[in-house]
């Protein structure tokens, strides 16, 4: 058994999000396409004799159980039997509560770890059944990528020779919560919704432009509508030469797609005078399966 594991953690966006119906245990059932970024968390984790630990660079992070991190390792470890320990530590970049799944991200890549760690006792599939235990966004962490998501999100497709994306992420200050913005969607009355259909065609043909037109999220309905801050942005990237802009997951994370790297870049360079958390970002490759060393 190894000692020590490094994994990234990248962050997902939604490039279409379209909520399809409420359902009766209180989720909702969604259609929606998310993208792996190559903005990533680093998480390290070691073995030790006994206990759970988690540790973060980044303060507001919550340690022990209210950390998905944490859950993920904890369910993990009961589902084995495993009587040893292990201390995680998690590097974070990805901004909190910024509708990019960074916790989801981190118990992925906890799960994905401590199997490796392990000699991997469980499979895919029962990594995914924990993964979906921890949240929603949990399964598609684990298999990363691109992928047309349905249900609560645990119904994967992967996509697969889709075109690279080159993006600007912009993170406003604002505190949105993804209950609240649930519960003022107004379904009935949603009367645009995205065209996943649209979308996927648009992505098999690598066509940038199609695709901008088809990045969509039915949860912009609520938020956009009471942050006039989130279309302040997404103007701001239109100026500056997106070819279209979109929140992720419940928000308040805008994503504006360029033609090229070059674009991007200098719209970033600009953008990042004003809105501090900005990033300049891409699809994020699966190499390795983002384990860094072992
Ligand atoms: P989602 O898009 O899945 O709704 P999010 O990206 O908006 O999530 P997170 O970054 O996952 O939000 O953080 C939301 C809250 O979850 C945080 O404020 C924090 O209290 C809690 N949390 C639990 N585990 C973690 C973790 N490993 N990293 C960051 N936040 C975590």
């Amino acid at each position: 058994m190894m000692d020590q594991i490094k994994i990234e953690a990248p962050a997902k966006i939604n490039l279409t999000l379209k909520v399809v119906a409420k359902r009766l245990d209180g989720y909702h059932d969604l259609e929606t396409v998310m993208q792996q970024i190559d903005l990533c968390d680093e998480i390290i984790i070691e073995s030790v004799d006994e206990g759970i630990e988690v540790n973060s660079n980044n303060s507001e992070v919550p340690v022990a159980e209210a950390n998905l991190a944490f859950k993920a390792a904890r369910l993990l470890c009961e589902r084995i039997g495993v009587t040893r320990g292990f201390r995680i530590f998690i590097d974070k970049k990805i901004p909190l509560g910024a509708g990019l799944a960074g916790g989801s991200t981190d118990a992925a890549a906890v799960l994905r770890g401590l199997n490796q760690i392990l000699d991997f006792p469980l499979d895919l599939q029962t990594l995914l059944e924990l993964g979906l235990q921890v949240g929603s966004d949990v399964p598609f962490c684990i298999v990363g990528g691109t992928a047309l998501a349905r249900g609560r999100g645990e119904i994967l497709e992967s996509l697969s020779l889709g075109p690279h994306l080159e993006l600007v992420l912009v993170n406003p200050p604002l505190q949105i919560s993804t209950a609240e913005v649930y519960h003022d969607l107004k379904l009935a009355e949603l009367n645009d919704q995205p065209d996943n259909g649209a979308f996927l065609e648009a992505w098999y043909r690598c066509d940038i432009i199609g695709l901008a037109a088809h990045m969509k999220n039915d949860l912009e309905t609520v938020s956009v509508v009471k942050y006039p801050g989130i279309s302040e942005i997404k103007d701001r990237l239109v100026s500056l030469g997106a070819l279209g802009t979109f929140m992720s997951g419940s928000g308040p994370s805008v994503i504006g797609i360029f033609g090229n790297r070059q674009m991007a870049s200098k719209a970033w360079q600009t953008i990042k005078e004003v809105y501090q958390e900005s990033f300049l970002v891409s699809s994020y490759i699966k190499d390795k399966g983002g384990i860094i060393n072992a």
